[in-house]
């Protein structure tokens, strides 16, 4: 793994004000680099702005398909988010998941629980486990600004260009699904589209809800969510995409509270499911990017990951899976 030590002290871009690079502008303040933070989006209107916030490892492996070889990787990352959430005054929510559906298809997701080693109580309604937790994004992307700022981080209120790159030691890419051509390898980023819904009111405390096909995470306006739309990066609100949802839910808690409002964020996938972090090919530039569903589960350790590039520690045993260049030719790299 090659080591990219800069100077501490060092003037270091970091672009994207969504999870990833919130969380990674605070860590490298917090190590003592000068950071600009650059984002032209108000604070929240991304999708890290939009995400239900769970912290979910879980739920993750056992529903998504994509996820079920890195549950080892996702435990070790919620594991970090006592720590940072301490550090900036967020509160998490440990309440755990709760599973209800048919009784034959709560025994298949139980039969998953047990295939991945994960542990889980069933009971005649359904089945808890204490793995996954929650926080609420928006305002924890907001204690995070204010966080990076007394750490003397500053911020700028545009997008950064490719002219900026030159004038810092390094640039963090960190903008999700909408870099551009600031580095060769976003072109292997695809969008999905995610539409969530909030309910008025209805589940404010307790554990997240699964039912067959959706999730009712706990708020003072529930998430519910969401759709998962490969290829598609437009904003639109598309009710009938919403529709099955919607009725999902209600099927699980019927007081969920009416009217519901609709949000879109659009998530970035590699071809493999696991972020790009790491040194770009274009020489000062470093990527963290492609979060997929997890970027608030994995902002901690991504954050970590590029501040011990940074610092030229060694990155540990989670870099060699999130290479940046790993999907790029090897004649595309250097
Ligand atoms: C409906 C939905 C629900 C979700 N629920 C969860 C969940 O419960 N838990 C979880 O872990 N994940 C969840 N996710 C996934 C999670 O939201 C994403 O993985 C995560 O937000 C990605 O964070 P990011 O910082 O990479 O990108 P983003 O949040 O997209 O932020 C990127 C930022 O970069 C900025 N930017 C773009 N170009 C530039 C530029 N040139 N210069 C400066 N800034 C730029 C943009 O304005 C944007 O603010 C959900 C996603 C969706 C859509």
């Amino acid at each position: 793994m090659r080591l990219m030590e800069i100077k501490p002290g060092a003037r270091v871009a970091v672009a994207g004000a969504g999870a990833f690079g919130s969380t990674i502008a605070l860590v490298l303040a917090e190590a003592g680099f000068a950071v600009r933070h650059f984002d032209s989006a108000r604070l929240g209107a991304n999708a890290s702005g939009v995400a239900a916030g769970m912290l979910a490892p879980a739920a993750e492996a056992v529903f998504d398909p994509a996820a079920a070889a890195h549950l080892d990787l996702l435990r070790r990352a919620r594991d970090l988010w006592p720590a940072l959430a301490a550090r900036i005054g967020v509160s998490l929510h440990r309440e755990g998941l709760r599973v209800e559906g048919r009784s034959d298809w709560v025994d298949e997701v139980a039969a998953r629980f047990q295939a991945l080693g994960l542990t889980f109580r069933r009971d005649a309604g359904g089945l808890t486990s204490d793995e996954d937790w929650r926080l609420d994004a928006r305002s924890t992307l907001a204690a995070l600004r204010t966080a990076a700022l007394a750490h003397g981080a500053s911020l700028q209120e545009r997008a950064l260009e490719a002219r900026d790159i030159p004038h810092f030691a390094m640039t963090v890419i960190a903008t999700g699904a909408a870099g551009g051509d600031l580095a060769p390898e976003l072109a292997f980023l695809s969008p999905i589209k995610g539409q969530i819904l909030r309910a008025a009111g209805g589940l404010s405390e307790g554990p997240i809800l699964r039912g067959q096909g959706v999730y009712v995470c706990p708020a003072r306006d529930p998430a519910i969510g969401a759709t998962m739309e490969a290829g598609r990066s437009d904003l639109e609100v598309d009710w009938r995409a919403l529709e099955p949802l919607k009725a999902a839910a209600l099927a699980l808690r019927p007081d969920l509270g009416q009217p519901m409002t609709a949000e879109v964020g659009i998530r970035a996938a590699t071809p493999d499911g696991l972020p790009l972090v790491g040194p770009s090919q274009t020489p000062g530039v470093f990527l963290a990017v492609g979060a997929r569903r997890n970027g608030w589960l994995l902002a901690p350790l991504v954050a970590d990951l590029v501040a011990a590039y940074l610092t030229g520690k060694d990155p540990g045993p989670d870099a060699a899976r999130f290479e940046a260049r790993r999907f790029s030719r090897p004649d595309d790299t250097e």
